[in-house]
């Protein structure tokens, strides 16, 4: 229905390239690459209708919540699909997150009933579905985790052969465990995510290799589609404020550009602020949000929240224009504001993984300053499972979570497990 186009997104050069070539930044000034379409007109109320009735439909791509959407995919109406049936994750009302923001309302997003448990899937299924298309014989990608495990999944779904690059003992086991199960070769390189992403963007000039990382614009995506299907969730009002983690900064720059379509189609009336939150001792975005000079990447990132633990993000300049266009903003939030905000998250019967609930721990920082009103309407996206990182977990209930500084971290929502003897008169005393 719409040509699509690859196109550079640096201002003085918007070089153009075809849709199908095999490349992840422009190869005349190095910048990022958008995929972008010409000017059809579409009319709202039908696709509207449209992607409703998908709903009730049996076809793979109607069942999925990406591919439903695929009027704003770059793929013709045949193209044979990868998917694993993700997106159409819930949008929960979180009352006692909400109480614990001080906030008369919050939504929860959450990503991380997505089918490998993290929003990586919605940009994934795009992905690999290109690797296909191009004839690609190895698939690869850096991670701090949750990409590997989604990448291994569609590449197996794919019958592709798949390599993942993970900074070795800092990925979860659940994470780990996945991208092994699914089949991938799991390579541990010694340093952080960013030195395996240094050695993924050589390896990926091979032609037989494709690199499905973030820089990937067909992962961007994929990724949109979350956009569109939260707003079509909310009837299509937009809300306020959307607010979610910021590592790598592709998930901002894919909610930037979901929105930006939406509006430009007349879908919806109006952008979200959107508001990232980084860990403090991982925000490179942040400080260059604060002091609007160059951006510098942070050499030595620490937390707790392995998702976002990235010093040197790809993506930040497709991050800083979904940020600057919608008037929203970048902050930062302590290891223990995380670790409280993702028992409170718990607590609404939700549950995530660490990285997730730095936006509920933001939200509550943004509202105590008054750049958010209790009144507002707020979204906020969870990115993963809580069963991603069980150790945190257990850690944090048993009083015995250690920040990367050193210092032990409270437990103000602490749940221990108590030891019991089989004695009925004991446990009910205990009840
Ligand atoms: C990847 C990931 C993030 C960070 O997303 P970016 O697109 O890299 O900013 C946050 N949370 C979870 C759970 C993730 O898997
Ligand atoms: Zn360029």
């Amino acid at each position: 229905m719409n040509s699509f186009i690859q196109r550079c997104i640096e201002p003085d050069c918007q070089t153009e390239y075809k849709i199908d070539e095999r490349l992840y930044v422009c190869s005349r000034c190095g910048g990022l690459l958008d995929v972008v379409w010409g000017d059809t007109v579409v009319d709202a109320d039908s696709l509207r209708k449209l992607w409703r009735e998908r709903k009730s439909s049996l076809d793979v791509r109607d069942r999925s919540g990406v591919w439903r959407f695929r009027e704003f995919l770059p793929f013709a109406e045949d193209v044979e699909v990868v998917s694993l049936g993700e997106g159409n994750t819930p949008l929960y009302e979180a009352p006692r997150s909400a109480d614990y923001c001080r906030l008369s309302h919050l939504k929860l997003k959450h990503q991380g009933c997505n089918p490998t448990g993290s929003f990586k899937d919605t940009g994934m299924t795009v992905a690999v579905t290109q690797a296909r298309k191009l004839g690609a014989q190895l698939v690869v990608c850096a991670s701090t985790g949750n990409t590997a495990a989604s990448l291994a999944a569609y590449a197996a779904r794919a019958e592709l052969r798949c390599a993942i690059i993970v900074p070795g003992g800092q990925v979860s086991h659940a994470k780990l465990a996945q991208a092994l199960d699914y089949g991938a070769k799991v390579l541990e390189v010694e340093g952080n995510f960013d030195s395996c992403m240094n050695v993924i963007r050589e390896l990926s000039e091979d032609g037989a290799v494709y690199l499905v990382n973030s820089i990937n614009p067909f992962r961007i995506e994929g990724q949109k589609t979350v956009a569109f299907e939260l707003a079509e969730q909310l009837e299509w009002r937009v809300p306020d404020h959307l607010v979610l983690p910021g590592g790598n900064l592709g998930n901002s720059s894919a909610f930037g550009k979901g929105f930006r379509e939406l509006l430009r189609s007349g879908l919806i009336d109006r952008l979200p602020k959107i508001t990232v939150v980084q860990a403090a001792g991982a925000a490179p975005f942040a400080r260059f949000y604060r002091e609007h000079d160059a951006f510098v990447n942070e050499e030595h990132p620490q937390t707790l929240a392995s998702a976002i633990k990235i010093g040197a993000p790809v993506s930040w300049p497709k991050a800083w224009r979904a940020v600057s266009e919608t008037g929203g903003s970048v902050i930062t939030v302590t290891e223990q504001e995380i670790a409280d905000a993702k028992a409170v998250i718990g607590r609404d019967g939700i549950g995530c993984e660490p990285a997730s609930a730095t936006t509920v721990a933001g939200i509550r920082k943004l509202i105590s300053e008054r750049a958010i009103q209790e009144d507002e309407t707020v979204v906020a996206v969870l990115t993963g499972h809580l069963l991603k990182d069980t150790d945190y977990v257990m850690k944090y209930h048993s009083d015995s979570l250690i920040a990367p500084d050193g210092e032990r971290l409270a437990s103000n929502f602490g749940n221990s497990p108590i030891r019991v003897p089989a004695s009925l008169k004991m446990i009910r005393a205990l009840l």
